[in-house]
């Protein structure tokens, strides 16, 4: 995919979702000559760590390892809803930034992923749908995912790997999670090389999405 001058936006709940879930393709696409910009909906302050308000500031920090634009908003953390002002916020930025690619959370049903990745989701593909020039718009894989996630598009991230792993270590409080573990981050990686069906896929790395708009125009 031809990225040079094309703008991507990321949507997500969270400080550290993107790192997490696409990091290493956003440092990409950067290095390619897009503009990214990583929206973040909550400040994340309603968790158990002593380091909630650190959070913006990790997610900021990660943000200037692959020199992408962070935009960080104030909705209640735990109590997103996909009502008319979080898809009125979506519009917004689809108008403002005019992207030509989205992403976002995957929408796991709640109680298999966090409520507020479920709400995100629906308001940003209540919004792309309305959005005729919004080219593309993909899923990202979440970290855990018991039920059904199928991919169709990955992207080596093998250059980037490292890069993804120093995001992910930023986020100090939130180390107690099991998903934060940099082991798991990279093997997660890896076996996404081996699902990709890639030659000579020993090695690399690859991060996995679910295409939900394609337009080739
Ligand atoms: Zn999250």
């Amino acid at each position: 995919m031809q990225l040079q001058g094309k703008k991507v936006l990321a949507a997500f709940a969270h400080p550290d979702d993107a790192e997490l879930c696409c990091f290493g393709t956003l440092a990409r696409w950067m290095k390619e000559g897009a503009e990214v910009h990583v929206l973040v909906a909550t400040r994340g302050t309603r968790t158990n760590s002593a380091l909630a308000a650190e959070r913006i500031s990790e997610t900021l920090q990660a943000s200037l390892l692959a020199d992408y634009m962070m935009i960080s908003e104030d909705f209640p953390d735990g109590h997103l809803v996909c009502n008319t002002e979080l898809v009125s916020l979506i519009d917004r930025y689809l108008r403002d930034l005019d992207p030509h690619i989205v992403i976002t959370h995957y929408p796991q049903p709640v109680g298999e992923g966090h409520q507020d990745h479920f709400a995100l989701s629906n308001a940003v593909m209540n919004s792309v749908r309305r959005n005729q020039r919004v080219k593309w718009c993909l899923f990202a894989e979440p970290p855990t995912h018991p039920g059904p996630f199928a991919p169709n598009l990955f992207v080596d991230i093998t250059a980037y790997l490292d890069l993804k792993k120093q995001a992910v270590a930023l986020h100090m409080s939130q180390q107690n999670k099991a998903y934060m573990v940099l082991d798991s981050v990279e093997t997660r990686a890896r076996w996404w090389a081996l699902q990709s069906y890639v030659e000579g896929f020993k090695g690399r790395a690859f991060e996995a999405f679910q295409v939900v708009k394609g337009v080739i125009d």
